[in-house]
């Protein structure tokens, strides 16, 4: 059976390569290297600062009150 060896692009053959699809052990370990990086960028905890400060918030008024001019 052949394949194409998805980081180098080289034609591999199951007969042949013991890393098949992959056309070496090198490729095999970028690859995985590629998904562990990904898998990092993923897992990679966000911090949102709203979420960390809705416990105090501050309410705040705005104070519109305008000058009338109470000339009666
Ligand atoms: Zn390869």
């Amino acid at each position: 059976m052949k394949h194409k060896c998805p980081i180098c692009k080289a034609e591999t053959d199951s007969a042949l390569h013991a890393d098949f699809p992959f056309c070496s052990q090198r490729c095999r370990m970028r690859d995985l290297g590629n998904w562990a990086t990904e898998k990092y960028v993923v897992s990679d905890p966000i911090f949102d600062e709203e979420d960390a400060a809705e416990g105090g918030q501050k309410t705040i008024l705005l104070d519109l009150d305008k000058t009338d001019d109470n000339e009666s």
